[in-house]
């Protein structure tokens, strides 16, 4: 039997429904209501609640709703549902923003990546293709010195060295897309590294050219004193905390006075401090499900324990959180993934507890990860749940308003109203790690024809895996350095090149330093290339010097197996049988490193037409 409504409430529900119309049945803006839920709203808690969304939008929040017709209800009895949730600081490639949002993550504001990779990502969201996926704001390439951090990953990026550049390299990051302005002032001292940093000047330039722009301006320090000049020259924001000192209560006066605002990213501060916090999240059953495996062996890092003076301790950072929640500066959460240590999606649910452990309540840090940096970022359309705001949703069991280990129980993520398919990702998830478990890799699709690279369209684009990337021996604790980019003048003829070029550091007694061709579809994901027998490439260089393939197959683990070469000042082809390489089949090969290896010093490769027959 239908209870009846009152006139007034049916007169209600008429102009709800008609205001609304019925829901567009697509997948970029969804529709469905929400029973019965403890509501986090983004700022406070209601204990028992409705959420009706239309088309991608909530349209209202009371406690009963009748569902319009065609519309999806969720029972919400005995759970909470908070806003999708925002990583403040991320480094964004491959498979990032899906791995984001199966795990709650539905916004991620990007500290560095290539701005191609950028502008592709920020087109995503309300298409079919950004189904799955969080949706994407991003500082692009970072602001640095010659040197400076940001420089040692081998993507060759603009650099800066006085305030004078500073108005038209921003004006050049913003032409680019970048939503706001990244800097680097650190040295690398805490952690034992030398880099070249811009000087407190060229600083204040940067920060003074993107206000004029109207954008905000973050930086990255990597100590207490560093993170003072930032504030004093009127940053916005700093996207770390410290590890190098106790700050006294001078530090939060001061943020606060200048009403600035800190991510402090103690997930990858953990790591830095060689905390075991990865581990944890890769071992946590609720999270686990939704893992892929290379995100386990990143989030099973830490940082190398290089020698350092000051010591690393992650209570400094704690502390300092402590200091400025209690002088009411706002606080962002941000992983840092996938620095060592960390993953995109899992590790916010760290760092949420993390907050929580220095000393914000519960609240508060769901706060950090969707209100506060909403505000913060000028996100108007997100961050709270309520009418007129996108429909990004997490919902899960239990109550992290009073237990925030809670928001890894997920029971629903919705982005734009639109359920992300977490079941398929779980499966996708279970058969990867099955198939590295035994031994079976799947065979990458585009390998047919065994060509990798031919570096003649102007990019170091690949035909299969998932590209170049830098690799040294900073890895190991070592402090070789490279960097590559595409060269005119291949061989035979042909228009381009991929040039290495670094230095040989030596401190280790096995250094390396050069670039790896990761043939799956994340780095050191195994895949079936045992149809190929040989690898074939050209190789050209300056110096007399040893070079070295290193081939990674799974079952070597992190060993990998070396063949020696050598290369001249004329482009000479290089063929190496595949079984020269310790026996291997490359049934479950990783990767393919072209390195120099064994003489220290300065180095200039250049390869071409890399492929495998
Ligand atoms: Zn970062």
């Amino acid at each position: 039997m239908r209870p009846t409504l009152p006139i007034a409430v049916v007169s209600l529900l008429a102009s709800v429904a008609s205001a609304q119309g019925t829901p567009q049945q697509n997948d970029v803006d969804g529709s469905l209501l929400i029973r019965n839920v403890r509501l986090f709203d983004g700022e406070r808690v209601t204990p028992t609640t409705s959420v009706l969304v239309m088309n991608g939008r909530i349209t209202r929040v009371a406690p009963t709703i009748s569902a319009p017709a065609r519309t999806p209800v969720v029972d919400g009895s005995g759970k909470t549902l908070l806003p999708g949730l925002i990583d403040s600081h991320t480094h964004t490639w491959g498979t990032a923003l899906r791995d984001a949002a199966a795990l709650g993550v539905t916004t991620v504001l990007d500290m560095f990546t290539e701005p191609t990779t950028a502008a592709d990502f920020r087109k995503l969201d309300g298409t079919p293709a950004g189904r799955e996926t969080a949706d994407f704001r991003s500082a692009g390439v970072l602001v640095t010195a010659p040197k400076g951090h940001g420089t040692e990953y081998g993507m060759a990026i603009p650099t800066i060295t006085s305030p004078g550049e500073a108005r038209a390299f921003v004006d050049a990051r913003i032409a680019e897309g970048s939503d706001y302005i990244k800097i680097v002032y650190d040295d690398g001292h805490t952690y034992g590294i030398k880099f070249a940093t811009i000087d407190k000047p060229t600083m204040k330039a940067v920060v003074d050219a993107a206000h004029a722009r109207q954008k905000l301006a973050v930086v990255h320090i990597g100590d207490l004193a560093g993170a003072r000049d930032a504030i004093d020259v009127g940053a916005n924001g700093l996207v770390h905390l410290f590890v190098d000192s106790m700050p006294d209560a001078s530090f939060a006066r001061l943020v606060a006075a200048r009403k600035a605002f800190v991510i402090p990213t103690l997930s990858v501060l953990e790591s830095v401090s060689w905390g075991e916090g990865g581990r944890a999240v890769a071992k946590d059953p609720k999270l686990a499900p939704y893992i892929p495996a290379a995100n386990v062996q990143t989030l099973e890092q830490t940082f190398p324990k290089r020698s350092s003076n000051p010591p690393r301790e992650l209570a400094f950072a704690m502390e300092t959180v402590r200091q400025l929640r209690a002088a009411g500066v706002p606080i962002l959460a941000g992983t840092d993934a996938p620095n060592p240590g960390t993953a995109h999606g899992a590790s916010m649910h760290r760092e949420l507890e993390l907050l929580v452990k220095a000393g914000l309540t519960p609240v508060e840090a769901l706060r950090a990860a969707t209100s506060v940096p909403a505000r913060t970022f000028s996100l108007t359309d997100r961050g709270r749940i309520a009418p007129g705001l996108r429909a990004d949703l997490v919902l899960v069991n239990g109550d992290p308003t009073a237990d925030i280990l809670a928001t890894r129980d997920i029971t629903g993520v919705w982005k734009r109203g639109v359920e992300i398919r977490r079941d398929a990702y779980r499966e996708e998830v279970a058969k990867t790690a099955a198939q590295t478990a035994s031994g079976t890799f799947p065979v990458p699709s585009g390998s047919e024809s065994g060509e990798v690279s031919d570096f003649d369209a102007g990019q170091p684009t690949v035909k299969f895996g998932s590209g170049w990337f830098v690799t040294t021996d900073q890895l190991a604790g070592g402090k070789s350095v490279a960097a590559i980019k595409i060269v005119s003048g291949g061989a035979n003829g042909t228009p381009g090149a991929l040039e290495i070029a670094g230095t040989l550091d030596a401190g280790l007694p096995f250094g390396w330093s050069g670039v790896m061709f990761a043939a799956g579809q994340t780095a050191m994901a195994p895949v079936n290339l045992s149809s190929k027998k040989e690898l074939r490439f050209f190789a050209k260089a300056e110096e007399g010097r040893p070079y070295a393939i290193m081939m990674f197959t799974r079952s070597k683990g992190q060993m990998p197996a070396i063949q020696r070469f050598t290369a001249s000042g004329d482009w000479k082809e290089v063929v190496m049988p595949i079984a020269s390489f310790a026996g291997t089949d490359a049934h479950d090969l990783m990767g393919i490193a072209f390195v120099a290896s064994g003489t220290p010093g300065p180095f200039r490769l250049v390869i071409d037409d890399v492929r495998l027959r």
